[in-house]
């Protein structure tokens, strides 16, 4: 049952961090609720304060610059990202992400900002953000901090922000001329369900010439935080793209994740289905860097 909580609406987010700070671990950000409505019903969570952030100007918006890339604020909801104009011209595949994202109720109140706040395992954007290389932009009472969007992620619905922080921007580089990315979701029950498995693969090719570089091969669903196949990147990087490379980066990678058994499948079903989802994203990737997509 859900226990009465204070609720506050800062309009800055200095204001909003002074209050975090304030109220320690009593309080909690509150962005679109599709989460903590839910876990705080459940009585799995009971903030005694709610800090409403839907107020505050600079965590919206979507940005692009030649240079720094696209800028999407905390706020910017799925439905947002799904449907916005820059993002299909400049990053058509967080469009193509998005659509598979939960259902319209939870993409039109969700954001980006609380989807990877929250440190949920089984989610699809931050396995596709961190093989674009991503960076959050962070805010506390001390300061600002930028990290890479794979530090973010700690454990099971544990991330790296303190008790006063809030993430205000996620930041994406612009891709390289020849890149190509892909992402492939598995849902074992519904397609509706959130995903099973998600892998993102992201490569570059080298200016001259066929070889892979700057491979990224990021596994969603199959360990408590996203997980980098780093040895399967290894694999590929430097070469051109053979059957044989492929084969063993799937298989390095499906060793790479730790599933667990549960009720979308055992561990052994999940790791299969990340060496062939890896097995096919690598191809398709390096398809579309050849390409020049
Ligand atoms: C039925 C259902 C299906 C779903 N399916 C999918 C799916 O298929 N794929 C997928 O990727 N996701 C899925 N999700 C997850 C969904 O995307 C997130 O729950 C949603 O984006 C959370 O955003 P919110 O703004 O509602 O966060 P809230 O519920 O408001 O907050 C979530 C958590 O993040 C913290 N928080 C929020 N914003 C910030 C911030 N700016 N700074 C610091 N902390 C913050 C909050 O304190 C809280 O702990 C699903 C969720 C539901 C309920």
């Amino acid at each position: 049952m859900m226990k009465d909580f204070e609720y506050l609406e800062p309009t800055t987010v200095a204001e909003a961090c002074g209050l975090l700070k304030q109220y320690g671990g009593e309080a909690r950000v509150y962005a679109g609720g599709a989460y903590l409505s839910i876990v705080m019903k459940q009585g799995l969570l009971q903030p005694k304060v709610l800090v409403n952030v839907k107020k505050i100007k600079e965590l919206k918006g979507i940005h692009f610059d030649s240079v720094a890339g696209l800028t999407l604020g905390a706020l910017v909801t799925h439905h947002e990202l799904e449907t916005a104009e820059l993002v299909r011209a400049k990053f058509p595949i967080l469009c193509e992400v998005e659509r598979d994202v939960a259902n319209i109720r939870v993409r039109n109140v969700g954001t980006v900002g609380g989807n990877l706040a929250s440190g949920e395992p089984l989610t699809d954007l931050a396995q596709v953000l961190i093989s674009l290389d991503a960076r959050v932009k962070i805010s506390g009472t001390s300061g600002e901090r930028i990290i890479p969007l794979e530090e973010l992620f700690v454990d099971y619905y544990q991330t790296s922000l303190a008790d006063d922080e809030i993430l205000m921007q996620v930041m994406i580089p612009p891709l390289p001329a020849r890149s190509g990315i892909e992402y492939i979701r598995f849902s074992s029950s519904s397609v509706v369900d959130k995903p099973c498995v998600g892998v993102s693969i992201c490569i570059s090719l080298e200016p001259e010439g066929r070889a892979c570089h700057a491979v990224r091969i990021v596994l969603g669903c199959v360990a408590p935080t996203p997980v980098r196949a780093r040895r399967a990147e290894q694999i590929l990087e430097g070469k051109p793209l053979s059957l044989e490379l492929v084969e063993e980066a799937a298989s390095s990678a499906a060793q790479e994740c730790s599933p667990s058994s549960d009720l979308r499948g055992s561990e052994q079903y999940k790791r299969a289905i990340v060496r062939t989802l890896v097995r096919r994203a690598t191809s398709r990737t390096y398809e579309r860097a050849l390409k020049g997509e």
